[in-house]
């Protein structure tokens, strides 16, 4: 049984006893929510003295609804008329060169101009992979040679965008270096050549892999230490086994999902919807 129809099932238990409680707290947490959150939530419906199950479903709906909904950025809705910079950062592997071609396809259908760079310059793959994608979507791609320094390939893309007039430029970065802090720096190292170039900050959306939940929600933790993150595109959320990672996210780094991907074409790619998830998780 997936855990999704585990969770469905605590709610098929009639009545309301000390086994509801503890079997709803060992769901949540064994799908990722989170242990401190899941207390907390267990607490709180508890608190609000529910007389059968489906009530305490639906006060549990209402809170995460509550947790989950956010405003969908309108840097994302429309060109705003200068250049928006975004950093799409994340571990190999995670989805993320995939991701830069489908919100790459995402924008440029709703009419805005859009480039990509590949700043990815350790993993000659990642260079053409992009080629690869922006050649299908007709996307201008400003690459170097594998190995090149990475902050001389945006430098050359933000000229390029800038005197071509793009909407937005898609950065796709290094996701593994010799060690942690390298990577770290490596991406601190493109914002502040962005900020120095536009003289405002790039974005960085952070791309996770929704099938690794708990790896996932370490890999925040780090990167938003380290770089300014807008927020979240969660790829392969069409195989997500448990849907905490969601709710961790946003309960433990404040960070939401902005869009999930849904397959490995480049039109899978939906704005997050807590409503649907949420139909998903609970109906
Ligand atoms: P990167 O190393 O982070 O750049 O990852 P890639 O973009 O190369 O993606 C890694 C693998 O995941 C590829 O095989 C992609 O086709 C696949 N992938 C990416 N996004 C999705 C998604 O939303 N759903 C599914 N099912 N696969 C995806």
């Amino acid at each position: 049984m997936s855990w999704w129809q585990r969770l469905k099932k605590v709610f098929s238990i009639k009545r309301i006893d000390d086994d509801f409680w503890y079997s709803l707290e060992e769901i949540l947490i064994e799908g990722d929510v989170g242990v401190d959150y899941a207390i907390r939530l267990v607490e709180e419906i508890k608190g609000l003295k529910p007389s059968s199950s489906e009530e305490a479903k639906g006060i549990l709906r209402e809170k995460l609804k509550e947790l989950l909904n956010y405003d969908f950025p309108s840097w994302l809705l429309s060109p705003s008329g200068n250049l928006e910079v975004l950093l799409l950062v994340g571990v190999n592997g995670s989805g993320k060169t995939t991701s830069v071609a489908k919100l790459g396809k995402w924008l440029s259908d709703r009419g805005a101009s859009v480039m990509l760079a590949a700043c990815d310059t350790f993993r000659a793959a990642a260079i053409e992979q992009l080629e690869v994608w922006g050649k299908r979507l007709n996307l201008r791609v400003v690459r170097s040679e594998p190995g090149s320094d990475s902050g001389a390939v945006l430098y050359d893309a933000l000229s390029s965008a800038k005197s071509r007039g793009a909407d937005y430029l898609l950065v796709d970065t290094a996701g593994r270096l010799h060690t942690k802090h390298n990577l770290m720096e490596e991406l601190k190292k493109l914002g502040r050549i962005a900020e120095k170039s536009l003289g405002y900050s790039a974005k960085g959306l952070l791309v996770l892999d929704a099938t690794t939940g708990q790896n996932a929600l370490r890999q925040a933790e780090v990167f938003s230490r380290n770089v300014s993150l807008g927020g979240v595109i969660l790829a392969k959320y069409d195989s997500m086994a448990r849907g905490g990672i969601v709710i961790a996210l946003k309960s433990e780094l404040n960070l939401p999902v902005f869009f999930v991907g849904t397959g490995e074409r480049e039109s899978d790619l939906e704005i997050f919807s807590p409503d649907a998830f949420l139909d998903r998780l609970l109906s």
